[in-house]
């Protein structure tokens, strides 16, 4: 990896560059030490390029929730890159990066990689240590490879994985060999087709290529089966009322004291009105209207309603993955229902905005891992992206099908 440059998001931490999360809150900070992800790539030789725009504390999926702009799809400039990592996504289409990092806490890596056409990991819950990245959900947060290709998101992965005593929720399982994984047989693999996942309102030109590409695996010996998901449906509201909750409890640091400050002009009002002051300018829409949603959630008679009925959804979905990852290896899913957007088309409608994660939620709800890569262009020349999901810590059978797939189209 050595002189490779790197492009990482603006709310993984490198020691001295600025890190603002896209928030205004955060305009000022500077970090003061490196996230564990960059200190071991730093270790391998890669080159930190530069930091990427993201949506504010990595809320969004559209870009357009960063405090300093939306970021341009380089496919099409009047449409969106996806989120919240687009910055990234947007970096390696545009040829300005060839490697990044995101992270993925409801679909953040996966589906600006499939907007732009890249290639998007996110790794299994606790397979990346999460120390120096700025915590948005953290029962579903993961920092995860950007890329061209999946052998670029293997060699990548392998410089990023491992225990990290600074984080709690990384795993100490062992690391797995990804290089390899590459060259592992796809045809060992036993592909599921999640039929909960084709029910949805895609795309036509989605559903022609991911059914095309199915054609083609089976035509090259790989074995597909029909599975069932039964959950699926209830995943994105299960998501969007545990992610707010647990949002709406990270997000209390930012109090416009810590981390840099934000300047008000005010020396002689009381704590309280300054914290009120400082978070009511600090923080954009998006970002009050998910801590005021999940600080609802968590309140005190409606915590049994809406939070731990969530939970106990979430119990069920992750059940549902458990029983099919003992069916097959790899689930093959379109990675979104629409491809890339228009700017400001969905920027006022948050319920239509949440809905085009309803392919990738899942994964972070079960803890499971990830993958979207391109696999052709819509009527618009717009990329499609298409996802394949592994069991948690399974990371090489994505790699193993990814490349595969990837090698199907020449
Ligand atoms: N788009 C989703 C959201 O807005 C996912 C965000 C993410 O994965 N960081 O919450």
């Amino acid at each position: 990896m050595t002189g490779v440059p790197l492009a990482v998001k603006d709310i993984i931490t490198v020691k001295g560059l600025k890190a603002t999360g896209g928030s205004k809150i955060l305009e000022n900070y500077t970090a003061a030490y490196d996230a564990t992800v960059i200190e071991k790539l730093k270790k391998a030789g890669v080159v930190i390029l530069g930091k990427t725009n993201c949506d504010e504390f990595a809320m969004g999926s559209s870009n357009e929730n960063s405090y300093f702009g939306p970021v341009l799809n380089p496919h099409d400039n009047t449409r969106v890159p996806g989120g919240s990592s687009g910055g990234s996504a947007a970096a390696i289409a545009a040829d300005l990066a060839p490697i990044a990092l995101g992270t993925d806490t409801g679909g953040s890596i996966r589906q600006p990689a499939a907007f732009c056409g890249i290639v998007g990991l996110k790794p299994s819950y606790g397979r990346v240590s999460r120390f120096g990245s700025m915590a948005m959900a953290s029962s579903l947060d993961q920092i995860g490879p950007m890329a061209n290709s999946v052998k670029d998101i293997a060699y990548l992965l392998s410089e990023m994985v491992g225990f990290d005593k600074h984080d709690s929720s990384s795993s100490k399982a062992k690391s797995g060999d990804y290089l390899s994984a590459l060259t592992g047989d796809a045809k060992k693999l036993r592909v599921g087709i999640p039929k909960e996942y084709f029910s949805h309102d895609t795309d036509a030109d989605i559903k022609e290529a991911i059914e095309s590409k199915v054609k083609n695996l089976k035509d090259a010996g790989v074995e597909i089966v029909d599975v069932s998901l039964p959950y699926t449906d209830y995943a994105l509201a299960a998501y969007y009322l545990l992610m707010p909750a647990e949002v709406s409890s990270n997000l209390a640091r930012y109090d416009g004291l810590r981390y840099g400050g934000l300047c008000l002009d005010k020396n002689d009002i009381s704590l309280d009105k300054w914290y009120k002051e400082v978070r009511s300018i600090g923080f954009g829409a998006e970002t009050k209207r998910r801590i005021m949603l999940g600080t609802y959630i968590l309140s005190a008679g409606y915590y049994d309603a809406y939070y731990k009925q969530a939970q106990r959804v979430r119990t069920l979905i992750k059940h549902d993955f458990a029983k099919v990852f003992s069916q097959v290896d790899v689930l093959l899913t379109p990675a979104t229902p629409t491809t890339a957007f228009k700017l400001g088309e969905k920027s006022q409608d948050p319920l239509q905005m949440y809905l085009s994660d309803v392919f990738t939620v899942g994964a972070n709800i079960a803890g499971v891992c990830g993958l979207t890569l391109p696999i052709g262009k819509d009527k618009n020349d717009l990329p499609i992206g298409m996802q394949l999901l592994a069991d948690s810590f399974s990371e090489e059978k994505l790699l193993t099908m990814g490349n595969f797939i990837e090698n199907l189209k020449k």
